[in-house]
């Protein structure tokens, strides 16, 4: 199964990738957290990358097509993946596709989760991620079991750097300028699926998992 989710910034993508990857164990890529963990490791991408992201600005197309296939050379996506945050403006989408095209494997849908953007600023002002493992809660709709501690590995959440107010802002801009035009170009290519984000993380799951219920794999 290869699927690409697709949405504004905090409407859930990587929520229910992660979802979708402990259920059918296939691997989740988010191309945000290839950079963050870059970045923890004082690898120069990461580096790099960490002055565009704290903007709210995408990191150029060459860096991030470099390092989507820098995970191929691992071979669990062969099989099936989950794309979250990739592609994110149409260059980066011809890319991709030049790239599956190559090695003759095409993606089975791209699901694109939707929202207004008062409900996203909700969504990303009460972000709050494990610096150690990634994991993402929520202040008021996905709270950790103790206040402010990972369920994983009890280390203290902090709020990314670029869920503050005028960095939201940008990215949200960005959004409606660079990656919406993605949609279109996979609607035409008969591939795009649209879900309602607007609802409760169980009820966006419930949605993507008919989807994927309807495909044949
Ligand atoms: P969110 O989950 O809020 O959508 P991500 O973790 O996907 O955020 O991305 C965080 C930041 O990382 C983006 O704002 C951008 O700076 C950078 N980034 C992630 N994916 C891409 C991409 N495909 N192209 C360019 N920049 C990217
Ligand atoms: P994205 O990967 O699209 O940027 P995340 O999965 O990180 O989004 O979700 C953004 C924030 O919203 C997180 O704090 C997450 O816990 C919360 N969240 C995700 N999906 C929902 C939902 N359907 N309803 C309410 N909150 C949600």
């Amino acid at each position: 199964m290869r699927i690409i989710i697709m949405g504004p910034p905090g409407v859930g993508k990587g929520t229910e990738a992660s979802m979708l990857e402990a259920q059918f164990n296939i691997p989740h890529v988010s191309t945000g957290d290839i950079f963050r963990a870059l970045f923890r490791t004082d690898d120069p991408i990461g580096i790099e990358a960490r002055e565009y992201i704290d903007k709210g600005l995408l990191v150029p197309d060459e860096l991030t097509n470099r390092i989507v296939e820098t995970r191929f050379r691992t071979e669990d996506v062969h099989h099936g993946f989950i794309f979250d945050g990739y592609p994110r403006n149409v260059a980066q989408a011809e890319a991709f596709t030049k790239f599956l095209n190559e090695r003759n494997w095409k993606v089975d849908t791209v699901i694109n989760v939707d929202t207004k953007d008062e409900t996203i600023i909700e969504r990303l002002s009460g972000r709050r991620v494990c610096p150690k493992c990634g994991a993402t809660y929520h202040i008021v709709s996905n709270k950790p079991r103790i206040e402010n501690i990972c369920d994983n590995d009890q280390t203290e959440l902090i709020q990314r750097k670029d869920d503050k107010p005028e960095t939201i802002k940008n990215r949200l801009e960005i959004y409606h300028r660079e990656t919406k035009p993605v949609i279109e170009y996979y609607r035409k290519a008969g591939l795009l699926v649209n879900v309602d984000g607007s609802g409760d993380i169980e009820n966006t799951h419930r949605q993507v998992l008919k989807i994927i219920g309807d495909l044949k794999w």
